[in-house]
Order: structure tokens, then sequence, then C-alpha cells
């Protein structure tokens, strides 16, 4: 609790000025005003180039005006004021050019605009707000309002050359309310309120470490700086902040999960795990040895494990997982693996009992006995007589190890005894799932979480912050290399017929090969996972929009008058065929009888046929980075090298071939992902899941910031270990409560 930053705002403002704060930006109260930063600053000499303006926003620039005119309008009453308002970057560009179509000059018109009429003379410098639209070759601007800035009576007798070198702050308006008129509110807010009151939620070891500014002037210095250098100053402090808070919540969950009580599984001398491994065809990897071996001292504590897995695709980290799995049956309990799809599912449920071979055992056997483990597959789709036996065999704890997709997480699937769930291949999976896993088990359950890809440092520390990383980034030995081409059929049209004769030859040696395309058929959307955000600008290519995209049944149609695939068995994949007819297919892929798999990203994930070494993507554009990564990562699994043929109809230099072109020169997953990231909006990196956090970062980005984060995380971790309630640091408790529940503070009583 801070008395101060609780206050209602109108104790501090006045009632009307905080009606209208709480009508706009639902702000009610000093702390939430104080902290509603400005996005940008504007420079008070420069004019904004108008051509870096976002189209269909709300947005604040400064201009000058070029002319100015008014008319009496037909239709109704009252007379219509335009003025062409410019960055000078196009007038100069001389004569001859459209009147308002010039590059760097925007149309403002004014209806009834009498104070535009005497006010903005041309020469004059104002600040615009408003929507930026296009009508026809130009651009206007709609429900403007405008501040003359010559005349500011904010800054009377100021020293001209300081007055241009001052920021003006542009806080995020709205269409009823400008920018300036919020900064005149916190002007007033920043005189009123009792800011050396506030109090500081950092440590004041670290704000002397960091030499950051007091509370009060940060505050002071962020809405009005005199200088650029003020408001960085002041950013930086509340960056840490807002990072240091963050990472205290995540430490403090960290810590209450580490202290909660879990059953220890020790490893049995005589159990499974060890006949596994000698029964292992092949040696881990050092990295698959070290992440063993510090799972299974986890496991073996009475505290829950609650660790990340990252690993690279096809790094091994389905025998890691299983070899927990294993100490824990071994140790009485029962493990869980969810995995996204029904395909992952049901392929992670045969290749488990085939790498398990003897020691596994399916429930028609019966019978306990430690020699053996029966291992049931539980998906919704299942028959119901089936899935009723799944669901026995899981309560009863006769199921060691149980292989599910969500249906795992619905109410009426509960275990004997559930010591480890694994979560395969997602960040799709946000706290809140995790938690609803957690609840099926009497008492804390031990959690590995598995993400698909590699992700960048930070991410992991915020999107999985409450959990510990262990990081595999090495390929098991003897892993071929896959080489990946963009076939481009803009230039070449005629490879698009060499892509089948190159299929042909690789099932002539032997091989298999999958084809994916972004759609089911003619008229769909394909199967977009949940969750998987398409690609940035998937909806704004011209190019596609008017050609048909290749669709799975679209494509198997093609391919049986396909000449180089004569008597070449073929088989379509994708997510609305019945699971019955899916898993069959996947079992005769599996077996080499089909030998070319049409499909969805169905196979996105996880799927694991070492005979497969040609991957063809078609119309690659129209998937992600971290997607192609995935595709592709099923093939050169068996030794076999593997090539990947990114497919696409896009000229060579347009934004979304450069994706293409990014996959195709690394295989490196960390360096992907970070690319594909930057493409993303920071939401859709932290989802909905945000850490368990349910407000949005104001200032800190997760990529730019990575040492902030790091350092806060390390800050977080030392004082939270020191004192877990965080008693002595009441101030920081608060702010993180804030964090967790920014909705508490419309529930406060207000006065
Ligand atoms: P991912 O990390 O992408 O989930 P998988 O667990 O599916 O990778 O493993 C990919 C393949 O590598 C599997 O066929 C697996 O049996 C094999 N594999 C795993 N570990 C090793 C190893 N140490 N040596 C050789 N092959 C391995
Ligand atoms: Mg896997």
């Amino acid at each position: 609790m801070n008395a101060e930053l609780d206050l209602g705002l109108e104790r501090r403002i006045g009632k009307r000025s905080a009606a209208v704060i709480e009508k706009h930006l639902g702000l009610t109260t000093v702390g939430g005003l104080l902290n509603y930063f400005p996005r940008r600053y504007l420079s008070r000499g420069e004019l904004t180039p108008i051509s870096e303006v976002p189209l269909d926003e709300e947005v604040t620039l400064i201009a000058r005006v070029i002319s100015s005119s008014t008319r009496q309008m037909r239709a109704r009453r009252g007379s219509l004021t335009d003025v062409v308002i410019s960055d000078d970057a196009g007038t100069s560009s001389g004569p001859g050019r459209a009147s308002g179509a010039h590059p760097g000059t925007l149309k403002v018109s004014f209806f009834n605009g009498f104070r535009a009429k005497a006010e903005l003379q041309p020469g004059r410098r104002a600040m615009f707000s408003g929507k930026v639209t296009r009508y026809g070759g130009s651009l206007g601007l709609t429900n403007p309002d405008f501040l003359l800035l010559d005349e500011d009576p904010d800054t009377p007798g100021m020293d001209p050359e300081k007055l241009a070198a001052m920021p003006i702050p542009v806080y995020p308006a709205t269409a009823k309310l400008t920018s300036w008129s919020i900064h005149k509110v916190i002007s007033t807010l920043l005189d009123t309120a009792d800011l050396e009151a506030l109090g500081d939620p950092l440590p004041a070891e670290i704000a002397a470490r960091e030499k950051f500014l007091p509370v009060a002037d940060a505050y002071r210095l962020i809405h009005s700086p005199e200088t650029p250098a003020d408001w960085q100053r002041a950013r930086d402090r509340f960056r840490y902040q807002e990072a240091l808070v963050l990472q205290s919540a995540l430490a403090r969950r960290r810590a209450q999960l580490a202290a909660e009580e879990a059953t220890a599984r020790r490893p049995a001398p005589d159990g499974l795990l060890p006949a596994f491994d000698r029964q292992l065809p092949f040696t881990l990897t050092a990295g698959q040895a070290a992440v063993g071996k510090t799972l299974s001292e986890e496991l073996a504590q009475d505290s829950p494990m609650n660790r990340l897995l990252q690993g690279e695709v096809g790094s091994g980290k389905t025998i890691v997982a299983l070899r927990a799995m294993l100490q824990v049956v071994d140790a009485g309990g029962q493990a869980a693996l969810l995995a996204p799809t029904e395909v992952l599912a049901a392929q992670h449920y045969e290749s488990i009992r085939r790498t398990l071979g003897p020691l596994a055992r399916d429930g028609l056997l019966g019978g306990f006995g430690s020699d053996a483990v029966q291992v049931t597959l539980l998906t919704g789709s299942m028959p119901t007589a089936a899935r009723k036996q799944a669901m026995l065999d899981a309560a009863s704890g006769t199921a060691g190890i149980v292989i599910g997709t969500h249906a795992l997480l619905s109410e009426n699937v509960s275990f004997y005894d559930l010591g480890l769930i694994v979560v395969d291949e997602q960040h799709r999976f946000g706290v809140e799932q995790r938690d609803a896993l957690r609840a099926k088990a009497s008492k804390p359950p031990h959690l590995l979480v598995m993400t698909a890809t590699p992700i960048p440092r930070t991410v992991a520390m915020t999107v999985f912050g409450d959990l510990e990383t262990s990081v595999l980034d090495e390929l098991p030995a003897g892993r071929a290399p896959i080489s990946t081409h963009v076939v481009g059929l803009s230039e070449h049209p005629a490879w698009a017929g060499r892509i089948w004769s190159r299929s042909r030859e690789e099932i002539d040696a032997g091989h298999q090969v999958y084809v994916v395309c972004p759609k089911i058929g003619a008229d769909d959307d394909g199967d977009f996972t949940p969750g998987e955000a398409a690609p940035p600008d998937a909806d704004l290519e011209g190019e596609n929009g008017s050609r048909e995209l290749a669709s799975v049944t679209g494509v198997v149609e093609h391919l049986r008058d396909e000449p180089a695939l004569a008597g070449v068995p073929v088989a379509p994949l994708h997510g609305r065929q019945d699971p019955v007819l899916k898993s069959g297919t996947m079992a005769s892929f599996t077996a080499n009888e089909t030998k070319l798999l049409v499909s969805t990203t169905v196979i996105e994930v996880g799927v694991d046929v070492h005979n497969a070494t040609l991957m063809v993507i078609l119309d690659a554009d129209r998937f992600g980075i971290s997607q192609l990564h995935q595709l592709r990562g099923r093939v050169g699994r068996g030794g076999l090298p593997g090539t990947c043929l990114l497919v696409t109809a896009l000229e060579p230099g347009h934004p979304s071939r450069r994706r293409l072109d990014a996959v195709a020169a690394t295989t490196d997953g960390f360096e992907l992902s970070q690319e594909d990231l930057k493409l993303r909006r920071e939401g859709d990196i932290l989802g909905a899941s945000q850490s368990g956090g349910r407000s949005t970062l104001k200032l800190l980005r997760v990529l730019e910031h990575e040492d902030v984060i790091s350092r806060a995380r390390q800050d977080a971790q030392r004082i939270v270990a020191a004192d877990p309630s965080l008693s002595g640091q009441p101030r920081l408790a608060a702010a993180i409560d804030e964090y967790l529940n920014p909705e508490k503070e419309a529930f406060l009583e207000r006065g």
C-alpha cells in the first residue's frame, strides 16, 4: 500500500479533470496517472517527418502551415477551413506537383474552424493531433486538433536555443483527448501530488549502484523534461524498476513453488531406468547426460522440480524426458506427457513404446510388476470405451506413463499418484494450464516443460520465468546436415516441375518425402494451430491474394497426373480428417508404405520418421520462421542427409522472401528465433499468459533489453532469497501486487 499512489485523482487534480481522465484513459488514482508515461518525445525545434507517421492511428506531430483557405459548405450550413501542413521535406522539391500531394504534406480540415482560420497562418508551427488517413493520393488528418507552438504559454522568457531543444512528451492519446491535454493535467498533478511521499520500490543499494534518479525527480523528468538526457535518465530508472518488479514476481513464484512439498522420486538401482539405459542403442550426448543428471537429482528432492528444457530441433529431448519419467515410475509414481496435437500424442505413444521395447506393456497383458511399465494413450477423439479404460488405468495407477493431449487437463481425468508432468513442445501452454495440471496431483508434482525450438534467453526469463532452464544445444552424433534452398518460381517457373522429379529421385533411392501446404482445400484457412501467430505480414501480400495457394487436396489431385511420380503411393494428412484415418496414414508413412505425404503443418512438431529425407514446403512464405525451422527438422533424422525446399512465388527482395533467405542461411535455431521474434509484436511474444502477470510491459522490450532483464533477474533472485516474504521491501512488494493485479485500482475506495 502506498497512500499517495492509491489516492483518488480528484483529490489532486480536481473533480472535473479527474472525470475526464477516468472517462478517456480509465485511470482513477495518482499512481495510475503518474505511471502513464509518454510513448515518445518530439523535439520542439524539429518538424516531424510525415512519411514516418503511421496510417490509421492517433498521432501527434509537429508541422508548419503552408496554406490555409476557408469556404462555405454547400450542402449544409457552415464553413470548412482547409489547412495544408508540411514537414518542409517535400515543399522544396519544386513546383509542378499537384497541390496536397507533395510528400511530406498533410491536409487538415476544420469544420467551422474559426480558431484554425485565425491562428493557423502560413508559416506558423504547431503541434497537430488526429488520425492519419489517405484520400486518393494525399494524406489527411481526421478529427484534428492543434496547439500553436510559437507562443506556448508554458515557457515564457525561455532562452530560444534551450527552448528549441526541449522535448515535448507524446502520450498515447485518444480522439477526444489530445496528448497536450494529457500533459497539462499531468503537469498539474506533478505540482500537487506529494511526490516525496511516494517512496521507492527499488532497494536503496540498487538505486545507488545504478546511480538512478530519486523517484520524485524521475517522475518530473519523464513527464516534463528540459533536455533529452532528462527523459532518458528517468526512463532508464523506470525501465529497470519494471524489470525488477517483474523478475521479483517471478523469483517469488519460483521460491513459493520450491517451498511446496513434493514426493521425492529417488532412482532405483534395479529399476526400469537402469534397464532402459542398458538397452539404449546409442550413447547419450554430453548435454543429454548432464541434463539427465540435473533432472534425476531434482526429482529425488522433496520439493517440486519446475524446469524448462529447451533445445534445438532433433536434439533428443524426448529421451531425456522419458528417462525422467522412468525414474518416477521406478519410485512408484506416474508420469504424464502432454502433447499439443493428437498426431504428436499418437506418435509419442508409438515411439515411446517402441523405444521401451520389452520394458513397455499394454493394458491387456495386465498384472503389476516392476519389470515393465504400462504406457497409455488418452486423447479426446478416442472411442468412448477405450477412453474410459485409459481414464480408469490413470486413476487406478495401472498406467505408469499416460500420454495425451489437452484431454488430460479435463476435469474428469484423475491420477492415482501423479509424480511428474512433462509438457512437450510448447510455448503454447501458459501459467494457467501449468497450474491446472499441477492441480491433478494431491501433492505438487514435478514439472518439465519442453520448447519446440530454442528461444532467446530473455524470452525464457520472462515467459517461462517461473521455471529453471536447461538447454540442449548439440545434436546427436552422426546427424546429417540439412541443406535448405529457396525455390523462386517467379524467376524460374520451370522449377515447379523439377520439384517432383527431385522427389522421385529421393523415393527411387528408397527414401520418403514430405510436402507441406498452407491450406487443406481450395477454400479454407488451413490448419492453424491455436496460439500460433500467422507470419506478421501474411495478409498484406497482394501477390498471394490473387493467386491460389497450394492446398493438400489440390496438390494430391495434381500429383495423380504428375508423370514424375507415376505409381508412387501418395497420401494426404490434415487436421480435419477423422483421427483413425490420420493415425492410419501416419502409420503407413512410418512403415515406409506411403512414400510421399502431402500435409498441413500437423507434422510441424515432433513427428519423427527417420527415412524421410526431403521436405518440400509450398508457398513457404506463408509460414513463420520458427515454423519453417520446425518443419525442416522433420528430415535428416536418420543419419541420411536432409534437403528442404522452400518454394515461393514471391519476387526476390520481397520482405516475406527475406524470411525464407534467413531460414536457408542458417540452421541455428537460437539465431532464427531471435530473428523471428524481432518480426513479431511484443504482445505475441509474451502471449496472454505473460509470465503469470496480467499487465503489459510499458518500457521494457524483451528482445532489446537483455542486459536490464538479466541484471534485474540476478538482483531479484538475491532479494527474494534473503527475504522471501519481502517484508523488508514493502514498496517493492506493493509494486509486485500492483503488477500482478492491476485491476485492483478499479475496486479501491475513492476519496
Ligand atoms: P527433439 O528434441 O526435436 O524432440 P527427438 O527427441 O524427437 O528430438 O529426437 C530426435 C531423434 O534423435 C529421435 O529419433 C531419437 O531417438 C534420436 N536420438 C536422441 N538422442 C540420441 C543420441 N544420443 N544419439 C543418437 N540418436 C539420438
Ligand atoms: Mg520432440
